[in-house]
């Protein structure tokens, strides 16, 4: 990572001194700025505009109240929040995220990442994030629908195909997409269907949505492999997590070849040498939303269940964080390295904190950031959009294929920007410049607003 320069030091401590207690949104506007010397030196109308400063106060926050009762008939208050980041080139777009971690600093994180990633994808979309403090587990089926009912009754006002388009995220899956978008259509008396994305496939959703950002990591994995000459036939990898992403991105990876020997979730881990079974890991997790430990109940033959340490002590040729912000730390780095892992692939975002990154960059580790290289979903969430607004709907061979040339087109960006800025090979400073660059020049275009 390289440092930034005293005018970028001074601007990121305004930032902090703005916005203070928000950890993780401090970490990722340092981690973006850290890469954007080089460019601001070559164009000082970025810095002349103030593209930085305004890129880091989002358009718009809003937080409000969530009340709805639960089975006991006891009335629960929980805490929304959507941060409209930036719409410089299309409306609001990202996920919503329903877990007990979720707090303001978390959202303008996610936010904030958002807004490059999605000017990755090169497709019209801006940035946003938003969700609750709410936890879906453990929660009956009509307790998460009161929920997203009364979340909606809220959120409603400031949503729109036009004007800003979630989409699920940690906790947010098609079950809670279906509850939003039908209180959604209730209380607009609207079928707007472009105004969430992540629908079931009878109702408006695209093929390939639920599946994209895990195959689209897998994509990317196999063109960092590609890149170096190498493919996935025969590697092992391990993924974090066993959500939709770590699902998918285990399914994908095991079609191109790979073996996927370990998956998580919050209660351990479990390693199977054989290779994961994702029908039965997609069994267990999605129709009867259990743990990895039932998984190793039903697979006793090649599979345990390990509750300490973590699962990047594993060796492996290929280790791809899909679970949660800062999941894989230094020493997990160090240990990943030392079991002869070579290629890293953030699923989650912001899964590997800065000294494990700087940790990978030191030992020849290729290191593909989350705003690269889980991009997928996103961008099938645009072709969603495109869909609902032609009123047609594609199918799954088309779709992927789709996703797979962004995925190639996203890689080939990212390795040409570090090659233009003189930092070959680097994703991370690719993947910063080129995002940056294009909403930039959108900023610049639309003037001071
Ligand atoms: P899910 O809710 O489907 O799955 C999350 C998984 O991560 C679960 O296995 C969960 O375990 C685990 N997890 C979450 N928090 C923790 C924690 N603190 N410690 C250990 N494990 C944890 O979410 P997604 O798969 O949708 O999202 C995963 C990551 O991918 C997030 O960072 C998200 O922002 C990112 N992402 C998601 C996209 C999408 O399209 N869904 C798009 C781009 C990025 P448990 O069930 O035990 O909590």
């Amino acid at each position: 990572m390289a440092a930034m320069d005293s005018q970028v030091e001074e601007l990121y401590r305004r930032v902090v001194a703005r916005n203070p207690g928000e950890a993780e949104f401090h970490q990722a506007v340092r981690e973006v700025f850290e890469s954007l010397t080089p460019v601001l030196r070559k164009n000082p109308q970025y810095t002349d505009a103030g593209i930085l400063t305004r890129l880091c106060e989002p358009e718009r926050q809003i937080i409000f109240r969530v009340p709805w009762v639960d089975d006991h008939g006891v009335v629960q208050i929980n805490r929304g929040f959507r941060v409209e980041f930036n719409s410089a080139l299309g409306p609001f777009k990202g996920g919503l995220r329903f877990h007990p971690s979720v707090y303001l600093g978390v959202v303008k994180f996610l936010g904030f990442e958002q807004i490059f990633k999605n000017a990755l994808t090169g497709l019209p979309i801006g940035g946003g994030k938003g969700g609750s403090d709410f936890d879906p587990k453990g929660r009956s089926d009509g307790e998460v629908m009161r929920f997203c009912q009364s979340f909606m009754t809220e959120l409603y006002r400031h949503l729109g195909e036009h004007t800003d388009v979630p989409a699920g995220d940690i906790g947010v899956g098609g079950r809670e997409i279906g509850y939003l978008f039908g209180q959604y259509k209730r209380i607009t008396n609207r079928y707007e269907s472009g105004v969430l994305t992540g629908k079931g496939l009878s109702w408006g959703g695209s093929q390939v949505r639920t599946e994209a950002t895990g195959y689209g990591v897998a994509f990317f994995v196999a063109e960092m492999l590609a890149a170096a000459g190498d493919s996935l036939e025969g590697k092992t990898a391990i993924v974090s997590g066993s959500g939709n992403v770590a699902i998918h991105a285990i399914e994908k990876i095991q079609q191109l070849g790979g073996r996927v020997i370990a998956c998580s979730d919050s209660s351990g881990h479990v390693i199977d040498d054989a290779g994961i079974d994702v029908e039965l890991l997609k069994e267990i997790k999605n129709s009867r939303r259990g743990r990895v430990a039932d998984y190793v109940a039903e697979r006793h033959a090649s599979a345990r269940l390990i509750t300490d340490g973590t699962i990047w002590q594993i060796p492996t040729d290929i280790a791809v964080p899909c679970a949660t912000q800062n999941e894989l730390d230094e020493l997990d780095a160090k240990a990943l390295v030392a079991g002869g892992c070579t290629v890293v692939a953030e699923g989650a975002n912001m899964p590997c904190t800065p000294d494990a990154v700087r940790t990978f960059a030191a030992s020849g580790v290729r290191f593909a950031p989350g705003k690269a290289a889980n991009a997928g979903g996103v961008a099938t969430s645009a072709l969603e959009m495109q869909q609902n607004a032609s009123r047609d709907s594609w199918d799954f061979d088309y779709t992927e294929n789709r996703l797979a040339e962004i995925m190639r087109s996203i890689h080939e960006t990212c390795l040409a920007t570090a090659e233009e800025y003189g930092t070959p090979g680097d994703y991370v400073v690719g993947a910063n410049i080129a995002g940056f660059t294009h909403v930039a020049d959108a900023m610049l275009s639309l003037g001071v607003i």
